[in-house]
């Protein structure tokens, strides 16, 4: 809708449409039917799809990140519009204060109590079943290894990632918003300007911009939530310094220890048992929704031998790489890399991921294809039904491997690193992004592969080939690591504004009415893809500005136990 000067004054002002946004506008709305929220939204259908808040941003490495359109989205929906569905829950060592993370876990686990409260109605909004994160909870499935000989112990193997319809937000929840009269979407506004707080913090307007027509009006709010995304969250305060003026002035951390994850393949896993007993798919709940075991590591042993919290998934050998013999992925490589239906396949960031921008040896695929027939054809045929075409989509391809060899992917935790950063450029608008991977990022990823390789080996089930010599691990994990989708830590959660940028309500400090609901806001990155965690985190807040609270402590419990270390020895 298009607002007028006139149109102010709402109890609720939402920034931002994405998950975050949507769930919390939603969810408050709902629990408080006589109070009015708005939700603003920069993009709109009528856009062009390049945009000036993704061309005013300048990524100063573009090995390890990647480009601002690849790693949001704009308009109603936010990110959710390509983003995978992945949904994982953080665990409590994330929480935890541990040597290498140089003091910088500035939040703690009685964070992580009060979200169980609210994962429940998160896991409903992303449509991912009940926010169960261990096998046993899952009543159809049974409790074998993960291969045939694998036993529990530094590693485990039934932490498990859920998975979305891949619920897309804009989509899905477009005409519930419409629905809820005490709601108004306003598309196509950029947000701009907040009040200078007065001496008790309170806001009382921000600036909106007309992104067509340029024209600026003004709306006021009680409240007011930035869930504009991690990146833009930051730039906004970054901007409205005058935010900060009762506490004399920007936090140091805002903008600081950017981090994301550590992603890629460096070894295949090759277990020695039957290849049948292998679980290398994806399951289903009693609700059909998918999920997938990851490989994770105790939280006493990373605590012990200050590791960075990592999974490790079973993945199918390199697509690109014509020595996989295999027909399927031969064509579905072939599909990826072909102009215009590549691009209609998936989104840029994970077609990269799979293609790794490569156009390989095209004869040998082709090669493949013909010795593969019919199943060269069939099984991608099979697959892109349940992918495409099916309500609940199939997350992913993962092939069955007869020599039970699979290559094995991580995806790590980083050192919140004060270099990694965002900052505002000279001209006080453009968003320049400083990020790379330290040492003891790198080093880690290395370190608990040879952890996996030797448990393997100590309990008979298997043993890690290292795609690399040693010596050449460190520059290739550098090389092949490449995120910007997971955005964690520049507006951090502390207990004082020296040590961070919001309290643990989400408010800003220095103000008493501003919020910022984004993942922005997680000080630690954990293993886990953090949009889960953020839904959590957008309900609790919705209830906390709603002063309401349910209680549902029992699955946290639950969660607890099935954390806890199990060892063999
Ligand atoms: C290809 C891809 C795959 C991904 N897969 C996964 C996954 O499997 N699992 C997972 O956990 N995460 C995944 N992510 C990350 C996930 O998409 C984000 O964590 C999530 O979308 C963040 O939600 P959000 O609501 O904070 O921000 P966004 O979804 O980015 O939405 C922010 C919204 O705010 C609007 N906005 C920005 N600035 C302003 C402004 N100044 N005024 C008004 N509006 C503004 C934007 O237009 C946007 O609509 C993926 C991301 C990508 C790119």
């Amino acid at each position: 809708m298009f607002l007028t000067d006139d149109a102010a004054a709402y109890n609720l002002c939402v920034v931002g449409s994405g998950p975050a946004g949507i769930i919390l506008a939603l969810d408050y709305a709902r629990t408080n039917p006589h109070k009015r929220v708005l939700l603003v939204e920069y993009g709109s259908n009528t856009q062009q799809k390049e945009n000036q808040l993704d061309s005013s941003i300048q990524i100063n490495n573009t090995v390890n990140h990647h480009q601002p359109n690849e790693c949001t989205n704009k308009g109603l929906g936010g990110t959710s519009a390509t983003w995978g569905g992945r949904c994982v829950m953080y665990d409590e060592i994330d929480f935890e204060d541990r040597p290498i993370l140089n003091g910088n876990c500035t939040w703690d686990k009685t964070i992580l109590i009060d979200v169980q409260d609210h994962i429940h109605k998160a896991a409903e909004y992303f449509e991912c079943g009940k926010p169960d994160f261990d096998l046993s909870a899952l009543t159809n499935a049974d409790a074998k290894p993960i291969a045939e000989g694998f036993k529990q112990g530094v590693v485990t193997d039934t932490r498990l990632e859920r998975y979305s319809m891949p619920t897309r937000f804009g989509e899905r929840y477009a005409g519930d918003i419409a629905a809820q009269t005490n709601l108004t979407l306003a598309e196509g506004y950029e947000a701009r300007d907040f009040e200078q707080p007065n001496a008790k913090g309170k806001v009382s307007f921000l600036t909106l911009r007309h992104v067509a027509t340029q024209k600026q009006i003004i709306v006021t709010a009680d409240k007011f939530v930035l869930a504009a995304g991690a990146q833009e969250s930051t730039r906004i305060l970054l901007r409205n310094q005058q935010l900060f003026r009762n506490i004399g002035g920007v936090p140091d951390a805002l903008g600081k220890y950017y981090q994301g994850h550590l992603s890629g393949k460096i070894a295949s896993v090759q277990f020695n048992g039957d290849p049948k007993k292998t679980d290398y798919g994806f399951t289903k709940d009693a609700d059909g929704v998918y999920a997938r075991r990851r490989f994770q590591f105790s939280n006493e042993f990373l605590k012990q031998n200050n590791l960075l919290n990592t999974a490790l998934w079973l993945d199918n050998p390199l697509y690109f790489d014509p020595k996989h013999r295999s027909g399927a992925m031969s064509f579905m490589y072939l599909a990826m890399i072909t102009p215009v239906l590549g691009k209609k396949l998936a989104p840029p960031a994970i077609a990269h991921s799979i293609t790794k921008g490569r156009v390989n040896n095209i004869p040998a695929h082709i090669g493949n294809i013909a010795r593969g027939l019919p199943r060269s054809f069939t099984k991608p045929a099979a697959i892109f039904y349940k992918r495409y075409i099916s309500k609940r989509k199939l997350p992913g391809v993962f092939l069955y491997s007869p020599k039970n060899t699979y290559a094995l992917h991580f995806h790590a935790e980083q050192v919140p690193f004060e270099g990694n950063s965002m900052k505002l450029g000279s001209d006080g608008e453009r968003l320049i992004i400083n990020y790379s991977l330290t040492e003891a990022d790198v080093a880690s990823v290395i370190k608990l592969h040879d952890v996996l390789d030797h448990w393997l080996r100590t309990t008979g089930c298997g043993e890690l080939k290292y795609w690399f010599d040693k010596d050449e691990l460190p520059q290739a994990i550098k090389n092949m690591s490449k995120d910007g989708l997971h955005q964690c830590g520049t507006t951090r959660i502390a207990n004082s504004p020296e040590n961070g940028v919001v309290d643990s309500d989400l408010k800003v400090w220095g103000t008493s009415n501003v919020y910022v609901c984004s993942s922005s806001v997680f000080p630690t990155s954990g293993q886990a893809n953090p949009t889960f965690m953020l839904g959590a985190f957008a309900v609790r807040l919705s209830q906390h500005l709603s002063h309401t609270k349910k209680a549902n402590k029992k699955s946290f419990t639950t969660q607890l136990q099935h954390n806890k270390p199990v060892n063999i020895n």
